[in-house]
């Protein structure tokens, strides 16, 4: 494989390889912290699950509660016989409440389910609205600890309460385990917990507005110095109460990072996918057939044009069109980069058609002035071959009436066939001119050259180059031109760099040559101008056609 080659295709690899590294790696990232937001926010609501929960499991035993202080407030007056038995009743059916405490409008103790107290003991439990109501803890006369009451109003005025056992309640936190963060039933509208499980920390900048009404949660820094997720659901049944839960963000969101093998997995398919898409893609960008058609399309394709000169006073009598791409990339291309390939794929005929009406647009000034000012187009195989192209030549040669068609040796003698000489005869008889290109590098037999109808030998470069030379090349423009008197054809010499060269093509006998001496290939616009220079007295009524490209001087 040629070096250009192989760095062609490490190319075709590399980028397509690149691209889909790159896009897939720049989505993996987007998808991680976007899986990773989603994956915290799982943890957040697992946590608070589990307040909701405590929340729901302490409404339903609160309700329990609630329904037993209204039936016990409902069942007659407190402390008599028939309603201390009511009371057990309901106190076999609350595993959670200790006792059921009955208190007189002063706020005195009377009784509980299994005695009397005589003297009465004082209550200091408030009244704080009618329903239910939650105090505590506090500490009473007959309790060495402190209780949790659930109380309502009973109706003589007293009150009837439940104390709550104390460590129902407080286990009712316990299956929370986490190193620095803390569950908790706490007062809503201050924040101080009343049971707790785990360390209580108070927000530092983020700040929950206590009294608290319903449920929040936030994230930020609490005053064991650590960033927290807390959140915190009031009750129902008791909104003076609320469940709180917090959880440092540390231990919250451990173990959530890092990719899975799944990921890489996927990662690697759309590595691998991404990597076969952008390789057809660039294959396809790549293609220079693809890429031809579309400077077509586009018009990338342009003409210079290069004086043929009469070898007595050297004045213009024609030109040679030559084409030139203007890529969109790559800058102005000479021939030799892509007519081959236009050659090769036919596409050829499409371009040189288009070259064709671009000379009778350019050129009109000059044409106008000399109708049959000769016009030297190249053509090969191709075009001969497609009578559709021929017809199409034709039709054009009306207003190109000194249209000449130069075709290489080699192309004539590769190719030769009964069809291209019908081809050839079909446009003589539409007085188009052939003139056959590069020769003496071919080795068209004379037999074969008598047989078609040629106007012009056009000898190629390398014997002008050879003149002045003791290369036998520089006999063979002596041949050409015997060659050229003796079928009636007209000869042409080109690469005529020198004026000794020029000289002695004149002396020789060659009528018309084409050289850089004489005139590099230019833009039209140019070539319009050099041409009515020589021709001062129609200079100035004539419009001249619009530049449409640069001259590009040969490397
Ligand atoms: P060609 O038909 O033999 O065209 C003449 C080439 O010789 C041109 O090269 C021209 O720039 C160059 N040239 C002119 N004077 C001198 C000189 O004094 N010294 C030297 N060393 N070279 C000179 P260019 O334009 O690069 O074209 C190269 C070839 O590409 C042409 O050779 C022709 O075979 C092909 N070509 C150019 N334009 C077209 C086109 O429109 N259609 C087709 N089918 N072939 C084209
Ligand atoms: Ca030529
Ligand atoms: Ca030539």
């Amino acid at each position: 494989m040629a070096r250009s080659d192989r760095k062609a295709t490490i190319k075709l690899l590399i980028i397509p390889l690149m691209i889909s590294i790159v896009v897939t790696a720049i989505a993996t990232v987007s998808f991680y912290y976007y899986e990773l937001d989603n994956r915290k926010a799982l943890k957040r609501t697992a946590l608070a699950q589990s307040a909701i929960t405590l929340s729901e499991k302490l409404d339903q035993s609160f309700t329990d509660v609630n329904f037993a202080l209204i039936e016990s407030a409902q069942g007659g007056q407190p402390c008599q016989s028939n309603h201390t038995g009511l009371s057990q009743q309901l106190l076999l059916k609350l595993p959670h409440i200790s006792e059921l405490r009955y208190t007189d409008a002063n706020n005195q103790t009377l009784c509980n389910n299994w005695q009397q107290f005589s003297p009465s003991l004082s209550s200091h439990t408030p009244l704080l609205h009618k329903g239910l109501n939650f105090f505590g803890p506090h500490l009473i006369e007959d309790r060495a600890e402190p209780i949790y009451q659930l109380f309502r109003r009973h109706q003589d005025g007293g009150q009837v309460q439940a104390v709550l056992h104390r460590v129902w309640l407080k286990n009712q936190v316990k299956f929370f385990h986490s190193p620095l963060g803390f569950m908790a039933i706490i007062n809503s509208d201050s924040g101080v917990p009343v049971v707790i499980n785990g360390k209580y920390s108070m927000p530092l900048n983020a700040d929950p507005t206590f009294p608290i009404n319903e449920s929040v949660s936030f994230e930020g820094m609490l005053d064991n110095g650590r960033m927290h997720y807390t959140f915190i659901q009031p009750l129902t049944t008791q909104p003076t109460l609320s469940v709180a839960i917090s959880q440092d963000l540390d231990s919250l969101y451990a173990g959530i990072y890092g990719f899975n093998a799944s990921w890489i997995g996927t990662a690697g398919a759309g590595v691998t996918l991404l990597f076969l898409l952008c390789f057809q893609l660039q294959r396809k960008l790549n293609d220079p057939i693809r890429q031809l058609r579309s400077a077509i399309r586009r018009r990338e394709f342009f003409n210079l044009y290069q004086p043929l000169v009469r070898s007595s006073d050297h004045r213009i009598i024609g030109c040679e069109v030559l084409m030139r791409w203007h890529h969109p990339f790559k800058g102005v291309l000479p021939p030799m980069t892509f007519i081959p390939l236009a050659e090769r794929s036919e596409l050829i005929k499409e371009m040189t058609l288009q070259q064709i009406d671009t000379v009778i647009r350019e050129l009109a000034p000059v044409l106008r002035l000399t109708p049959t000012f000769k016009v030297s187009v190249n053509i090969c195989a191709a075009h001969i071959n497609d009578p559709a192209v021929i017809d199409a030549i034709i039709a054009r040669a009306p207003k190109l009436k000194g249209l000449v068609l130069e075709i290489t040796e080699h192309q004539v003698v590769e190719h030769s066939s009964p069809k291209i000489q019908q081809a050839l005869h079909r446009l003589r008889d539409a007085g188009i001119k052939i003139s056959m290109d590069d020769f003496g590098t071919g080795y068209c037999g004379l037999s074969y050259l008598s047989s078609l109808p040629i106007d012009v030998l056009k000898a190629d470069r390398s014997f002008v180059a050879a003149l002045g030379t003791d290369s036998i090349n520089a006999d063979v423009l002596k041949t050409i031109l015997q060659l050229a008197q003796k079928l009636g054809m007209e000869a042409i010499a080109e690469g005529v760099e020198k004026h000794e060269q020029a000289k002695m093509l004149s002396q020789m006998g060659f009528d018309v040559q084409q050289g850089w001496l004489h005139g590099y290939p230019v833009s039209a616009f140019e070539f319009v101008e050099q041409y009515l220079q020589q021709r001062p007295e129609q200079r100035k009524p004539l419009p001249i056609a619009k530049p449409v490209t640069e001259s590009v001087t040969p490397a």
